[in-house]
């Protein structure tokens, strides 16, 4: 079905048609590009993680940088059944045309983390945390089925960018610590460590039901997971009170901004860790939507 719509200019935004277009038609020579794809199938991780396998011709142009490779999800809105990809190149032309669509029409934007990728036949995971009906992307995550439409703004080159976790040469430790939006990226960046480099992940979550997300565990992997209580959340103190190893470490933290802002905190100036090798984001901020802060300024800033 064709639909036409008006920007708040008045121009007419060019409708997607969902027919999996050639890839010349969805990407520029740019380090980014729109994938249009369909959801293959979805499986419940744990009470808190879905997972959302996505499938599509145009993936196989998809090149995933691993470790915590970020990629952005349009969505439909209510109402719709594909998300009205805005028209513009690869990198950041389309994104210009995004914030010109008519919130009427305006697909929603949204940050993920790519947890898996595989060929024949294409296929990307990502792992939603899902917080009940309070955002779009959980509210999405809950109800996708099979065949459903939605484009991934994703890499389409290697080293496009979007990868922040960044191993110094010769680390003696690896901490990584996160709540549950942290979780994929984790899981992700644990399969890239090397077998003998010790790794202590600090997990906070809302019961031990997600504990299984990250099981069976890795060797010289210690994995600390704290329970959130009566939902004030504890990540901080639980690193507070942890004997750590000595030696360089590298740390990389995420989830909740007042929480990672925290944690960099106490690992800069009370641990005495060099603020270069704390790599830190905040991935949603309590109170706050993700377009609320897109407003407030760059979404990785804790
Ligand atoms: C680089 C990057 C990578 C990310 N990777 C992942 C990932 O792989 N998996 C994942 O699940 N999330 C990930 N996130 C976080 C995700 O983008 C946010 O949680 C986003 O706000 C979810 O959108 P929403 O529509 O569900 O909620 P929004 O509409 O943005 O927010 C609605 C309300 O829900 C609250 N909220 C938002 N997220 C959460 C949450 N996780 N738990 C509890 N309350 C929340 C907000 O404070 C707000 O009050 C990532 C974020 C970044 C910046």
């Amino acid at each position: 079905m064709r639909r036409e719509s008006t920007n708040r200019r008045g121009r007419g935004v060019r409708p997607f048609r969902w027919k999996e277009p050639a890839l010349s038609t969805v990407t520029a020579p740019a380090r980014f590009a729109l994938f249009p794809l369909r959801v293959a199938r979805t499986l419940s991780l744990t009470p808190h993680l879905v997972r959302i396998t996505l499938t599509g011709e145009s993936l196989t142009g998809f090149v995933n940088g691993g470790l915590d490779q970020r990629i952005k999800l349009l969505l439909p809105l209510a109402g719709q059944t594909e998300p009205l990809i805005p028209p513009g190149d690869g990198d950041f032309g389309w994104y210009h045309s995004w914030r010109e669509m008519s919130p009427e029409v305006r697909p929603v934007l949204r940050t993920y983390t790519v947890r898996g990728r595989r060929r024949e036949p294409d296929e990307i995971d990502i792992d939603i945390a899902v917080h009940g009906d309070a955002g779009p992307g959980s509210r999405w995550a809950v109800r996708a089925a099979p065949g459903d439409r939605v484009a991934v703004y994703g890499p389409a080159v290697e080293q496009a960018g979007g990868v922040e976790f960044t191993l110094p040469a010769d680390p003696g430790w690896v901490l990584l610590a996160g709540d549950e939006s942290a979780l994929p990226a984790i899981a992700a960046i644990l399969e890239e460590l090397p077998e003998d480099l010790p790794v202590r992940v600090f997990a906070e979550v809302d019961g031990p039901g997600e504990e299984a997300y990250l099981s069976p565990g890795r060797a010289g992997v210690e994995t600390v997971w704290i329970h959130r209580r009566d939902g004030a959340p504890g990540l901080t103190e639980a690193v507070r009170a942890a004997e750590l190893p000595g030696g360089r470490p590298y740390a990389w933290i995420a989830g909740e901004a007042a929480g990672v802002r925290e944690l960099r905190r106490h690992l800069v100036g009370e641990r005495g860790m060099d603020r270069r090798a704390v790599c830190f984001m905040g991935y949603w901020r309590a109170g706050r939507t993700e377009d609320q802060r897109g407003e407030d300024g760059p979404e990785e800033e804790a």
